[in-house]
């Protein structure tokens, strides 16, 4: 039969896996939530890209269409100019159609711009679409991968649930409550190992007494300073 702290050290074993897999089915949700967010940014990117293009290919018909009426108003003056009659009359149409080519060359300058704009926009769009078809593809299967794990890590944890609850049956019952006392206690290990003649749960010299105690016997041994089971490395 197994001594109590062999026992005691299979359960702790079967503990710090459960703990484990405890943690990684609570942060794997959280790690397929953040790719999915990668993923929607990317495509919010690329919305915001489309929008603003829209907006300039708006922006610069409006500019063409104030083109073609400040054009309309020019037709009209000239026509006008072989009709008028007085001096007056004259020189203030030709401040009116002066206006009116000065306002087109202004519009022609913002056409311009926009349509430089436009450009450097549609090279950002080709870059930023090769980039969503390769990384939406790469974020999609990291999110089946974490998926896989999750559920393989369920799997594993009632597995080892059940196991568990059929091994500390075979753990005396004064010792099993001390044991997970002492592992809510101190938060994860409850068997330590003695190395040379110091506690790693918490790093104290172990007095010689039980130092020596433990060396010889068999004997379930706590450390006096942190409470936790001691293991010998020799034993
Ligand atoms: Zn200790």
């Amino acid at each position: 039969m197994d001594s109590d702290i062999d026992t005691l050290l299979k359960l702790q074993e079967l503990d710090l896996e459960i703990d484990n897999l405890r943690k990684k089915i609570e942060t794997i949700p959280k790690e397929i939530n953040h790719l999915e967010k990668e993923k929607s940014d990317l495509i919010l990117k690329f919305d915001e890209l489309k929008n603003q293009l829209n907006h300039l290919e708006a922006s610069k018909r409006e500019k063409e269409l104030d083109i073609q009426t400040y054009e309309d108003k020019i037709l009209k003056i000239q026509s006008s100019l072989e009709r008028v009659k007085t001096n007056e009359e004259y020189k203030a149409l030709l401040r009116e159609k002066a206006h009116a080519e000065e306002a087109i060359m202004e519009l022609e300058d913002e056409i311009l711009n926009i349509m430089e704009e436009i450009e450097k926009l549609k090279e950002d769009e080709i870059k930023l679409k090769t980039r969503i078809e390769k990384e939406e593809n790469e974020i999609t299967k990291k999110i089946e991968e974490k998926k896989k794990e999750l559920s393989e890590a369920e799997e594993r944890l009632k597995k080892l649930l059940k196991e568990r609850e059929d091994f500390i049956t075979t753990v005396r019952p004064p010792i099993l409550s001390k044991y997970e006392m002492i592992r809510k206690k101190r938060n994860g290990k409850a068997v330590v190992i003695v190395d040379t003649d110091t506690c790693t749960g918490c790093f104290m010299i172990i007095p010689p007494k039980v130092y020596s105690d433990l060396v010889k016997s068999n004997k379930l041994l706590t450390c006096p300073h942190c409470g936790r089971f001691l293991l010998h490395k020799g034993n």
